[in-house]
């Protein structure tokens, strides 16, 4: 029978439709044609000695001509810092300037690598680049949020072969991200803890939709995940900003992020995915109701009229049976 779930975090209803609930390996996809891809693209702006033909480099980990990681502006940013900060509040029609912040992180100099291929050491000079970069930006005056995202495949937003995330810096606080801090402080105020240590506690006495735990995090299916195989990655310890993760969290992070992409990689045979950091706005640090976390959606259903019309989701996979099923997943 099909069945209504609430996510007390999103503040979302999800149906889960158990009724047309397929089998987790029903999600792999009708084998396409795997194009190879070569290690080096003449072309490729972020591939070795092609450094010139992007916008200019804002951090960089390894040498000049021998780098592991570089963040770049984006070529065609969706915000600026070359923007001054004004707001426009005309009766109705409320506006601001393009101000904010767009940058590109190259991953890795290889064009045909992934996360979930890469060594522990080179996923946390990537987690370490992110974090370079959200403490740098989250010093200039006007930002309110920093988003940091991967889309990997072209359902997921990407045409770009070459392993890359993003990193967009908002003069606002976004409306979805504000929705859950008012969400969290609710929690707070009514019980004196925090929504997102207390799933976390739970999720691990139930069991049944962990998929990894490693020292310092946790990835689990959300009991009311919106989208098949849908996961967060929660740190153990209690910090409402991804800015604030020290080193021994950068190391464990790359191990459970990567072990996790690896289980959707090999269980469900590389499906396009987007994952985002959530953290507390940059001038709202060190609450105690506020946890920052990774999300990751597999882009296995596409969202259409119903949940345009409702902002409702249905979930045709049981989150309980997707994590059984990656928890088998072996890696490499
Ligand atoms: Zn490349
Ligand atoms: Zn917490």
């Amino acid at each position: 029978m099909p069945e209504l779930r609430y996510n007390i975090i999103s503040r979302e209803w999800v149906v889960i439709a158990t009724e047309r609930a397929k089998r987790p390996k029903d999600f792999i996809r009708a084998k396409k044609e795997e194009k190879v891809l070569p290690e080096y693209k003449e072309n490729c702006p972020f591939c070795p000695g092609n450094e010139k033909m992007t916008p200019a480099e804002t951090f960089r980990l390894g040498d000049e001509k021998a780098w592991r990681v570089r963040s770049v502006y984006n070529l065609y940013g969706a915000l600026s810092s070359q923007e001054k900060l004004e707001r426009k509040n005309l009766g109705i029609t409320i506006s601001m300037s393009g101000f904010g912040n767009h940058e590109v992180i190259i991953e890795h100099p290889r064009h045909n690598t992934l996360i979930a291929l890469m060594s522990d050491q080179e996923v946390q000079d990537i987690i370490r680049t992110y974090q370079q970069r959200y403490r740098v930006i989250q010093k200039i005056s006007g930002i309110e949020a920093i988003i940091i995202f991967k889309n990997h495949g072209p359902g997921a937003g990407t045409s770009l072969e070459h392993p890359h995330s993003q990193l967009i810096a908002t003069p606002i606080v976004p409306p979805q991200i504000r929705s859950r801090i008012e969400r969290a402080i609710d929690y707070f105020d009514l019980t004196g803890k925090c929504i997102f240590c207390q799933t976390l506690q739970e999720e691990l006495k139930a069991g049944v939709r962990i998929v990894l735990e490693t020292d310092k995090f946790v990835s689990f299916l959300p009991y009311a995940g919106a989208a098949p195989f849908l996961m967060w990655i929660f740190p153990k310890r209690h910090s409402p900003s991804f800015s604030e993760i020290n080193e021994e969290e950068t190391r464990d992070l790359a191990r459970n992020l990567k072990s996790t992409l690896q289980k959707l990689y090999y269980g469900l045979d590389n499906p396009d995915f987007n994952y985002t950091i959530r953290s507390i706005p940059v001038r709202e640090k060190g609450t105690e109701y506020f946890h920052w976390y990774i999300s990751i959606i597999p882009r296995l259903s596409q969202p259409a009229g119903f949940e345009l019309g409702s902002g409702m989701f249905i979930n045709t996979a049981l989150p309980e049976e997707g994590a059984e099923f990656l928890r088998q997943v072996k890696g490499a």
